[in-house]
């Protein structure tokens, strides 16, 4: 069992604002008291016992944790310290202060595909170097991709959240079924052994929408959703793809590959064409195409009011409970646990819950 510090955080470090919020706590700007420095501190709430639904296992926070020290990448979110206390695990990171990749896309008012590309050239550093480590992050969408600074010309990509993420040791079978709807890989849904590929499914999603501002497998609910992922249910529509190259899609058609053996891994997708051209002709193709940009400010519009829909559907869940506890007389120690729990599975099918399920053998 790994061993986190038991002193107060509070001793040393001051707790500042929230910066966002998971489901199982909150992330806040913090301040080592002895430096001024600023990290961000996640607060992740533990189970109070074995029969609670309420928090996390502490070996899941203890996997997160592990993974994050075995990685350091530019592109990846540093870990400082870890500190425990009875109810909770305070992980010190990296603050990352210049929010979303999506949102400062959305904030332009064009992009050329070779910006574009500048950004998919981090990520895939990132996720490449994690998968030569033979780690898989399971939860690659635009929520966890942050960049260091937007104030930045050049800002660094920084991917987050390794709550899903796993270490793959050599001959091990590995299943789970979590992970957003949107972005999975059909073998996440058909229950199947897992590898690094099921990112690179990610990888092809997050490309597809990031260039024409549509969500390639995206149904009317996430049941539909589902079943076009598996039934490999997507098109390049000319009206969205009028100003992409056809490395562009060629990059895609290679990532959304049903079987995983024959998807891009991330070394060979750095030296695709259209992330590193191979003559003149290439490289100016790229510069003419741009983003379809009045599109993608609609798909990011629409995917932040889903995340305040979220979160105000969790809020309420958490009223209606903390309502029932009241008239049932629950004592407040009660109240504090339906607090803490914001697990939002109520939109999403019973197959799959949102993280944190898996099993290896
Ligand atoms: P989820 O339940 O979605 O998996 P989580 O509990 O694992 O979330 P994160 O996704 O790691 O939490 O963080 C939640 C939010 O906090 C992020 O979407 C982001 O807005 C913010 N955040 C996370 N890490 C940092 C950081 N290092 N610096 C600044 N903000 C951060």
């Amino acid at each position: 069992m790994a061993v986190f510090k038991v002193d107060n955080v509070e001793d040393l470090y001051e707790i500042g604002n929230v910066l966002g919020s998971g489901h199982f706590g909150q992330v806040r700007e913090v301040r080592e008291r002895a430096t001024g420095v600023l990290w961000a501190g996640k607060f992740l709430k533990l189970k109070k016992g074995a029969g609670s639904r309420l928090g996390l296992e502490r070996k899941s926070v203890e996997k997160e944790v592990e993974i994050l020290q075995s990685l350091q990448h530019q592109n990846i979110m540093a870990i400082r310290d870890v500190f425990e206390s009875r109810a909770e695990i305070v992980l010190i990171v990296e603050l990352i202060k210049g929010g979303e990749l999506f949102d400062f896309i959305a904030e332009k008012e064009n992009l050329t595909e070779t910006e574009a590309i500048e950004f998919m050239k981090q990520i895939l550093e990132g996720v490449n170097y994690m998968h030569q480590k033979n780690v898989a992050h399971f939860d690659l969408k635009p929520e966890n991709i942050m960049l260091s600074d937007k104030h930045d010309p050049h800002p660094d990509i920084k991917i987050i959240d390794f709550g899903m993420a796993h270490h793959f040791i050599q001959g091990e079978e590995y299943k789970s079924l979590g992970g957003t709807p949107q972005y999975i890989a059909p073998e996440i849904i058909n229950y199947e052994p897992l590898g690094t590929a099921a990112d690179m499914w990610s990888i092809g999603v997050i490309t597809y929408i990031l260039l024409s501002g549509l969500s390639p497998f995206q149904g009317e609910t996430d049941e539909e959703t589902l079943r076009n992922i598996v039934s490999m249910n997507y098109e390049f529509e000319p009206h969205f793809f009028s100003q992409t190259t056809n490395m562009a899609k060629d990059f895609i058609q290679k990532l959304l590959v049903k079987d995983q053996s024959e998807r891009m891994t991330a070394e060979e997708c750095l030296i695709h064409p259209w992330i590193k051209p191979l003559n003149r002709t290439q490289i100016a193709k790229r510069n003419r195409s741009s983003i379809n940009m009045k599109n993608f400010k609609k798909f990011n519009a629409r995917r932040k009011w889903k995340m305040s829909f979220n979160m105000v559907s969790a809020c309420n869940r958490l009223c209606r409970l903390q309502i029932l506890c009241k008239a049932r007389g629950t004592e407040q120690q009660e109240l504090r646990d339906c607090e803490s729990d914001q697990e939002d599975t109520g939109t999403k099918p019973a197959s799959l819950l949102r993280r944190r399920l898996s099993s290896s053998s």
